[in-house]
C-alpha cells in the first residue's frame, strides 16, 4: 500500500479540482492522501469530503513558502552568498479554517497581488503583451466560486497565458527566460520568515515539515544541518525525503538526517495535474509512514 502527501490542485497551481484528486488517487491505488496547496487551505473542505466519498484516507494540508534568508547561515562568512533557493514548509493536519493561519493566508495573497501585476508590467515593457485579467482567467480566479476556482494566482498562470499567446513554446522556457529567478520579468514576493510558517502551522494543529530539501540548493551536507538543526528548534516536526525532484540517493540522505534529529519523515510526488510531468502517486510513498504522521497527530492532540 502507498500513499501521496504532496500535491496540488486548482486551489493554488494544479489542474484538477480539490473534490476530483480523491478519485485521481484512488485509480493510482494510493490509499492515502494530502492536499498540500501553496499558501491555501480553500480546498480542503471539498477534498475532504471527497476523499471520505472515495473511502481514502486524508491529511488536510497546505505548503508555504518561507524565506530562506529567515534563517543565519552556520558561519558568519556565509552572510555575504547569495540568497539560497527555495524554502517551503509543508503543514499536516491543520485545521482549515484556523485564524492565525488564516492572517498568514492574507498576507500571502497581498503579497501576489501586488508581485503578479508588476511581473505582468515587466513583461509588457518587455514587448509579452499580456494582461492581468487573462492571467486571473487563466487561474479561474475570475468565475464565481465552484471547486476548480482558484484562491491563488502565481506564475505558472502568467506561463500558461504567455504559452497561450505564443510568446513561448513551454512552460519551461517562460520561466527560464522571464519569470524564473533571474529571469528578464522576475520580481521577488514577500515570504514568511520560517519561525512564522512553522509557527502559524503549529497554530492551526498542524505537524510541519520541511519540503523537497534539494530545492534549497545548500552547497554542503553541513549547511543542510545546520537549517534543520534550527527549524528544529522552531518545531519543525519533520522532513520531506521522497519527492519527485529527488533521486535515490538524496533520499536515503534525507532518511537519515531526519533520524540524526528524531524528526519524521513524509513524502510525494508534488502532483500538479497537467502542469508537470509528475504523475499522482508517481513516487512511490509506503502507506506506514503516512500511519506515522497519522499516530504523531493523535498522540498530539
Ligand atoms: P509562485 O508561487 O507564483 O512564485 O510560483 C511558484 C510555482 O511555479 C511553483 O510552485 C512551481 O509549481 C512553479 N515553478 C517554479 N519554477 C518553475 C519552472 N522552472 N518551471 C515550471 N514551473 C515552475
Ligand atoms: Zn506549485
Ligand atoms: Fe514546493
Ligand atoms: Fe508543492
Amino acid at each position: 500500500m502507498f500513499c501521496d502527501l504532496h500535491m496540488h490542485s486548482t486551489a493554488s497551481d494544479g489542474t484538477d479540482a480539490p473534490d476530483a484528486l480523491p478519485r485521481l488517487a484512488k485509480q493510482a491505488g494510493l490509499a492515502a492522501i494530502a492536499l498540500t496547496d501553496h499558501d491555501t487551505t480553500a480546498g480542503l473542505p471539498a477534498c475532504a469530503d471527497a476523499a471520505r466519498a472515495a473511502r481514502i484516507d486524508f491529511i488536510p494540508g497546505i505548503e508555504l513558502s518561507a524565506d530562506p534568508s529567515s534563517i543565519p547561515g552556520p558561519a558568519p562568512d556565509t552572510a555575504d552568498r547569495p540568497p539560497r533557493g527555495t524554502l517551503h514548509l509543508l503543514g499536516y493536519f491543520i485545521r482549515h479554517d484556523d485564524p492565525q493561519l488564516a492572517r498568514v493566508q492574507e498576507r500571502l495573497r497581498r503579497a501576489r497581488e501586488e508581485r503578479n501585476p508588476a511581473m505582468v508590467e515587466r513583461l509588457n515593457e518587455l514587448g509579452v503583451n499580456i494582461t492581468y485579467d487573462e492571467v486571473l482567467e487563466a487561474a479561474g480566479a475570475l468565475s464565481a466560486g465552484g471547486s476548480s476556482s482558484s484562491d491563488i494566482v502565481g506564475r505558472p498562470h502568467i506561463a500558461q497565458v504567455m504559452v497561450q499567446k505564443g510568446y513561448v513554446r513551454s512552460i519551461h522556457e517562460a520561466f527560464a527566460r522571464y519569470i524564473g529567478e533571474g529571469g528578464e520579468a522576475y520580481v521577488r514576493k514577500d515570504r514568511l520568515a520560517a519561525a512564522d510558517a512553522i509557527a502559524a502551522i503549529t497554530a492551526a494543529g498542524g505537524l510541519a515539515f520541511l519540503a523537497h530539501p534539494v530545492q534549497l540548493r545548500l552547497d554542503s551536507p553541513d549547511e543542510l544541518e545546520h537549517l534543520v538543526k534550527r527549524l528544529a528548534e522552531m518545531g519543525l516536526a519533520g522532513i520531506e525525503t521522497r519527492h519527485s525532484d529527488h533521486t535515490p540517493a538524496d533520499a536515503q540522505r534525507f532518511e537519515h538526517l531526519a533520524e540524526r534529529f528524531d524528526l519524521l519523515t513524509c513524502g510525494g510526488s508534488d502532483y500538479h495535474g497537467g502542469r508537470k510531468a509528475i504523475q499522482l502517486g508517481g513516487v512511490r510513498v509506503p502507506f506506514a509512514v503516512y500511519e506515522r504522521l497519522r499516530d504523531a497527530h493523535a498522540a498530539a492532540a
